[in-house]
């Protein structure tokens, strides 16, 4: 029978992406309603992989299982590093996703500098107090106008290089190939494929 682990996001969107990615593993991962457990964790760390633990031992306690969390944001040089670990948070309660990026694109006149770059943490913790940890960045900068309605969050306003175009003009395969989230949940795979053939 395939190993449960327990994703601890209310977003059916990670939850879909996660399974496909450790489907491969024979590693079956349920949701936060699935297990039966409904746990709020306050962020309360300085860095996305403090969260993203956070998350996961509470989740992993909760459930008794074990569980898997992830923790993201967009780190701005010209705000330095900032909004980070409060991205979702940027500009207080009252914006949408459209304010917070208007509210970088505000705050980015003027400045000499418009690199910034995206980062994921993953966390996995087991009931036995094993721990795994992978992490993700993508590399880009910030435009001067939001481009393209893909994606949620600052898609419209991240530009990638090497493409031309935001993330959010891209369709979801071709961010994923390149994005923060994806290489931080393909370096998660490898990292629990290992751990589960010990
Ligand atoms: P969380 O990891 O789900 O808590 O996301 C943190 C916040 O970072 C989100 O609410 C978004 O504002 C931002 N963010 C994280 N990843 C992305 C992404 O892939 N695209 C756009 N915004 C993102």
């Amino acid at each position: 029978m395939a190993e449960k682990f327990v994703l601890a996001t209310h977003n059916p969107g990670k939850l879909a992406e996660m399974k496909a990615i450790l489907s491969g593993l024979g590693v079956e991962v349920i949701s936060l309603a699935e297990a039966g457990v409904s746990v709020d964790v306050e962020e309360t760390g300085a860095t996305f992989a403090e969260n993203a633990m956070l998350k996961a031992k509470a989740v992993c306690a909760a459930a008794g299982l074990p569980a898997i969390a992830d923790d993201s944001g967009l780190c701005v040089n010209a705000l330095n590093g900032g909004p980070g670990v409060y991205s979702a948070r940027y500009g207080g309660e009252g914006l949408d996703d459209r304010g917070r990026c208007m509210l970088l694109l505000n705050s980015m006149r003027g400045q000499g500098t418009r690199a910034a770059h995206f980062s994921c943490a993953v966390a996995c913790a087991f009931p036995n107090g094993d721990t795994l940890t992978a992490e993700g960045r993508c590399d880009g900068a910030i435009a001067f106008a939001p481009l393209g309605d893909g994606g949620f969050g600052y898609d419209p306003v991240f530009l990638v290089p090497g493409k031309g175009k935001t993330f959010g003009q891209l369709s979801a395969e071709e961010k994923s190939a390149i994005s923060h989230r994806g290489k931080a949940l393909a370096a998660f795979a490898e990292k629990l494929r290992a751990y589960l053939g010990k």
